[in-house]
């Protein structure tokens, strides 16, 4: 499947921002949610489409995009507590000083491509995960501050987390943040939320409440997480027939916070108050 079948509204942001006249793609990026696999990918299309010198189609079959493809592109590189350490570094539970002093020396020589630096953590399979505040430790994420927020052109930082909260303030501020749904997502039922909060963005804001006691009502019915997850399905389906759309990336990410509300035990009145008068306006 193409990546920009599977997460068409978050590729096309980026290829129209990349097609833009000033470039306009973050120097920092963070993403964030529970899908590392589809972070990781989205970060390294966004690192294709900073150096393709074809038509940067999926099959576009340039250098740049075949390196990608392979994993050995010279200038898109992983920052972990495993991947890209340098030689006399022996920390192997965190990305350490010694890395965040390597990734300043390269910058210090230009390059033809445009470089990219991922930063995650990987498990003991090997398979990605996100940093958090044990392995991406605040030492070293403020020795990184100033090449994150000085605008040099041609380098990108691209940051995968679970929660946003899991990453250093200063960083988050600094970088552009977008919440990355679970691909692994096959139907987007929004069953229980049918008939209450269809059409939502037609609302008015003077309904707000209302509409927060019909979803507290309905969660007599259904537990408040499907309820949750259900105006998530039904928003990711609107973007997924209008995916020009963006401004429903932001509503997601709304949704996300009442979850993660949710899971803190946080009362459904106040949560879907909280939530409606974010959402409608
Ligand atoms: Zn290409």
């Amino acid at each position: 499947m193409l990546l920009s079948d599977k997460y068409p509204f978050l590729t096309d942001y980026f290829t129209r921002a990349l097609e833009a006249e000033n470039h306009a793609i973050p120097q920092s990026i963070l993403f964030y949610g529970s899908d590392f696999n589809a972070q990781y990918t989205l970060a390294l299309e966004i690192a294709r489409l900073l150096n393709c010198k074809g038509d940067k189609s999926d099959s576009c079959n340039c250098i740049n995009c075949r390196w990608i493809r392979e994993g050995t592109h010279p200038e898109i590189r992983t920052i972990s507590r495993i991947d890209n350490k340098p030689d006399d570094d022996e920390s192997k539970l965190v990305i350490s000083i010694k890395q965040s002093h390597m990734i300043k020396e390269i910058l210090m020589a230009t390059s033809e491509f445009h470089r990219v630096f991922i930063f995650c953590d990987r498990d003991d399979e090997g398979n990605i995960c996100g940093i958090n505040p044990v392995n991406f430790q605040a030492e070293t994420a403020n020795s990184l501050l100033k090449i994150i927020e000085e605008p040099q052109p041609g380098v990108t930082f691209i940051f995968l987390t679970r929660y946003i909260d899991d990453v250093l303030s200063t960083i988050i501020s600094r970088s552009q943040c977008f919440f990355v749904p679970s691909k692994e997502r096959v139907n987007y039922d929004y069953s229980s939320i049918k008939g209450v909060f269809e059409n939502y963005y037609n609302f008015e804001r003077k309904d707000a409440f209302d509409i927060s006691q019909k979803l507290q009502d309905l969660s007599n019915e259904y537990p408040i997480m499907s309820i949750l997850e259900g105006i998530q399905n039904y928003m990711l389906s609107l973007l997924k027939s209008n995916p020009n759309m963006t401004n429903f990336i932001k509503h997601i990410e709304f949704v996300e916070e009442a979850k993660k509300q949710a899971k803190l035990g946080i009362k459904p009145a106040n949560i879907f108050d909280d939530l409606c008068l974010k959402l409608i306006n």
